[in-house]
C-alpha cells in the first residue's frame, strides 16, 4: 500500500480537513503520480456537499490534477518516471461498451459506467444492473491529496510548452467545454454566445476564440463586464432586456456554464434558426421552455458531460499550440473551505488551484 494524505470531508456539513489514507499499489496498467497542482471544480463542492444524492464519505474531491509520473506498472508504456501528467474527471471506464469502443467513455454504457476521480464509479454498486462494482474501488480518493494511482490510458501528457502550474483547469474546465463545441461543430467565423464567466466561461471564451469564433459573454454580474474586456470578447449583462435584445437571432451556438438550475429561456432567441443551445454545469431538472419559440425556428437545447480522454489530450495540445491558459489563483490546501465558500457564492471569476506543496509540507 502507498501512504497518502488529502484533504476530505466526513459529512455534507462538516467542510475538509486533513484525511489520512493508503492507496492500492499500481496494478501493471497503472501509474503512481505525485501530485504538484489541483484545480477547485464547481462540482467538488456539489459532491461534497450532496447535492445530487451520491456522494461516498470521506469524500476528497479533485478533478483537474497536475502531477509527476513517479512509479510505473510493468505492462505501462505511454508514460515513464519524471513525465509531467494530468488526470481529468475519470480514471477507468469498462473499455467494451459501444460508446468506450469508439472514444466517448465520459458516455460508457457500461454496469457502472465510468470510474470518477473521486467518488467512486457514476453508477455504484446499488445502483448497477448485477449489484457488482467491477472496478473493486467503491471510494476513489481524488486529487486533494499528495499521490493517486490511475491507468495509464486515462493519464494526459502534458505538452512542455504550458505553464505547469496553470494546466489543471484544462482537465476539467477546459474539456467540458470543448467538447460540445467540437462535436457541435463550431466554425471559423460563427458566433458563439457563453452564458456564465467563471472558470469554464473563461476557458470556453479562449477556446472559441482560438477556434477563429466571434464570442459574446453573458453574465448577471455586473462587475465581471469589464473583465470580459479584457478577454477581448464582447460581454452582455443578461439582466438588461435591451443588452439581451440586440443580440437577438445572431448566434450559430450558445453554451451556459452556470452550474446550478438557471432560466434559459431568454437565450433561446439568441439563437439563429437551426442552432443549439447547450447546457454543461448544470446536472439538474431545469426550468422548462415554451417549445413555441424552438419549434418556429427549429432550434434546439442539449447538453454535454465532461469529454473523452482522446479529447481531454486535445484540448491540452490545442490550449499548447494557441498558447491559451486559464486563468488561476494558487492556495495553499488549508484555503480550501474559504475557497469553497467563494466558488459557491458565486465570487470567482478564475479558478483556484491547490499547490500540493503546501499539504506536504504541513503538519500532522
Ligand atoms: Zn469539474
Ligand atoms: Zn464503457
Amino acid at each position: 500500500m502507498i501512504q497518502s494524505v488529502g484533504y476530505a470531508a466526513n459529512h455534507s456539513f462538516t467542510g475538509l480537513k486533513r484525511h489520512e489514507f493508503e492507496r492500492e499499489d499500481p496494478r501493471p496498467n497503472e501509474v503512481l503520480i505525485d501530485i504538484l497542482y489541483c484545480g477547485v471544480c464547481h462540482s467538488d463542492i456539489h459532491q461534497v456537499k450532496n447535492d445530487w444524492g451520491n456522494t461516498v464519505y470521506p469524500c476528497m474531491p479533485g478533478h483537474e490534477i497536475v502531477g509527476r509520473v513517479a512509479q510505473v506498472g510493468s505492462d505501462v508504456s505511454k508514460h515513464q518516471v519524471g513525465d509531467v501528467v494530468g488526470v481529468g474527471c475519470m480514471i477507468d471506464s469498462c473499455r467494451t461498451c459501444e460508446p468506450c469502443r469508439t472514444g466517448d467513455e465520459n458516455y460508457c454504457e457500461g454496469p457502472n459506467s465510468w470510474l470518477a476521480t473521486y467518488n467512486g464509479p457514476m453508477v455504484p454498486s446499488k445502483k448497477s444492473p448485477d449489484g457488482e462494482n467491477h472496478y473493486g474501488r467503491d471510494n476513489t480518493f481524488g486529487g486533494y491529496s499528495i499521490n493517486i494511482v490511475v491507468p495509464e490510458d486515462f493519464v494526459l501528457k502534458v505538452p512542455a510548452n504550458l505553464p505547469v502550474e496553470k494546466v489543471a483547469p484544462i482537465l476539467c474546465a477546459g474539456v467540458t467545454t470543448y467538447s460540445p463545441m467540437k462535436h457541435w461543430g463550431l466554425k471559423a467565423g460563427q458566433k458563439v454566445g457563453i452564458v456564465g464567466f467563471g472558470g469554464l466561461g473563461d476557458m470556453a471564451a479562449k477556446l472559441a476564440k482560438a477556434m477563429g469564433a466571434e464570442v459574446v459573454l453573458f453574465t448577471e454580474t455586473e462587475e465581471k463586464l469589464s473583465e470580459a474586456a479584457r478577454l477581448g470578447v464582447q460581454a452582455v449583462y443578461s439582466k438588461d432586456k435591451d443588452q439581451m435584445e440586440s443580440q437577438a437571432n445572431t448566434c450559430d451556438f450558445i453554451l451556459s456554464t452556470i452550474p446550478e438550475p438557471t432560466d434559459l429561456e431568454p437565450f433561446i432567441p439568441v439563437l439563429k434558426r437551426d442552432a443549439s443551445l447547450v447546457i454543461v454545469g448544470a446536472l439538474d431538472k431545469l426550468k422548462p421552455f415554451n417549445n413555441m419559440e424552438m419549434a418556429m425556428h427549429r432550434k434546439s437545447v442539449g447538453g454535454s458531460l465532461i469529454g473523452s480522454i482522446r479529447e481531454t489530450q486535445e484540448v491540452l495540445d490545442f490550449c499548447a499550440e494557441h498558447g491559451i491558459t486559464p486563468d488561476v489563483e494558487m492556495i495553499g490546501m488549508d484555503d480550501i473551505n474559504d475557497a469553497h465558500k467563494r466558488v459557491n457564492d458565486r465570487e470567482v471569476r478564475f479558478r483556484y488551484v491547490i499547490d500540493m506543496a503546501s499539504l506536504k509540507t504541513e503538519e500532522a
